[in-house]
């Protein structure tokens, strides 16, 4: 029988496991700081906890963790990591340090089941969910990274890797709850992005949490038809109930949400486009991120001229939205946004 992953079990489940097995309850909390507070990665590191709890351990469960498989980088200081699990899966997070801040950037899937036609992950299809300590895991290794590197620590983490995060709800709400909590990693829930295509169910679930994290979500057209085919999951989850769900989102958090805008040329970047976009944001209190379209081999897009990006965010601002351009990092080593694909260039076998 497969063993159930330690790092799954919540306090309580550990605490009833601990007692059942003659063993004090508060070992469960040592353990957990272990796990969410110290970043440990084996049953070896768990230092203060009698040998013979941690030989129950071994024997009732695993601790599947992930490894640095590879780091690229990028000539602007950007670093591409590929994970590998356990189980020889490949994901990726990405590191992008600027003057004041380091950003993480981090997966939640293996591939992604949702194939929107402008995105690397999309046309890799899905192999499988990360768990909590898997997303956890990402950050614990590219902070030592950072801290080596950029003598600095994560700022802000944005959840913008492979995968669409509310698709793993549970796993991706446990980790950040980890990343969040006082006892453990004690991040400003603020300084956490999470970006999603627009499944609404998820986004009530997110609502109702109060996490306090940011949301933001990858519109890249405010014309249902023309949305549908950029991203089949439009379909099920169409603007009008979009609409509803951030409505719902900000009455419950008070929070802007971000809208994520990808400038397709000649696809989603003319004046109907702009204009659709600002009609669709005035209900909303909102931001909108403009982003470069980052190519990869195989898909049919470009991205837009630089005049043609300007006159989209001049006509957002004239109507009063607040608008960000944001530049593409680390498109050398394709580890920019839409560019992950799990894709590795070092040699060995894995
Ligand atoms: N699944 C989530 C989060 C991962 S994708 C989502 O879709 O929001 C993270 C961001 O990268 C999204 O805004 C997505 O639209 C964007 N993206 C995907 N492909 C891209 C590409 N080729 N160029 C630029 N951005 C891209
Ligand atoms: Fe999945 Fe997001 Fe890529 Fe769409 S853009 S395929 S939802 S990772």
């Amino acid at each position: 029988m497969k063993k159930i992953d330690i790092r799954n079990l919540g306090i309580e489940d550990l605490t009833k496991f601990i007692e059942k097995n003659g063993d004090k309850a508060f070992r469960a909390k040592q353990i957990h700081e272990w796990f969410w507070n110290k970043g440990a990665r084996s049953f070896d590191a768990l230092k203060n906890i009698p040998k013979s709890l941690i030989e129950k351990l071994i024997e009732n469960f695993s601790f599947p963790v992930l490894e640095i498989h590879e780091i690229q980088k990028s000539t602007d200081g950007t670093a591409k990591f590929t994970f590998i699990s356990e189980d020889k899966k490949l994901t990726e997070g990405v590191l992008i340090p600027s003057l004041k801040r380091v950003t993480a950037c981090i997966s939640t899937q293996v591939g992604c089941p949702l194939g929107c036609k402008f995105c690397a992950t999309g046309q890799l299809g899905f192999d499988r969910n990360l768990s909590a300590g898997e997303i956890f895991d990402q950050i614990t290794l590219m902070q030592s990274y950072a801290l080596e590197t950029y003598e600095n620590p994560i700022s802000n983490i944005v959840i913008m890797g492979m995968g669409e995060p509310l698709l793993n709800l549970d796993a991706c709400t446990d980790a950040i709850q980890k990343l969040i909590s006082p006892i453990y990693k004690g991040m400003s829930p603020k300084r956490i992005t999470l970006s999603t295509v627009g499944l609404c169910d998820g986004i009530y679930t997110l609502a109702d949490m109060q996490l306090g994290i940011e949301l933001a979500i990858s519109l890249h057209s405010a014309i249902q038809s023309e949305r549908e085919r950029l991203i089949p999951a439009a379909k099920l989850n169409p603007l009008s109930e979009i609409t509803d769900a951030l409505k719902y989102y900000h009455q419950k958090t008070d929070q802007r949400v971000t809208i994520e805008y990808v400038l397709l040329k000649d696809v989603n970047d003319q004046a109907i486009h702009s204009r659709t976009l600002a009609e669709f944001c005035k209900s909303i209190p909102v931001k909108i991120n403009i982003i470069e379209f980052n190519p990869t081999e195989g898909i049919p897009y470009s991205k837009s001229d630089d005049k043609v990006r300007a006159e989209f965010a001049a006509f957002l601002e004239s109507k009063n939205l607040i608008v960000n351009v944001r530049k593409s990092r680390g498109k050398d080593i394709a580890a920019a946004c839409g560019q992950l694909a799990g894709k590795i260039t070092k040699s060995d076998e894995i």
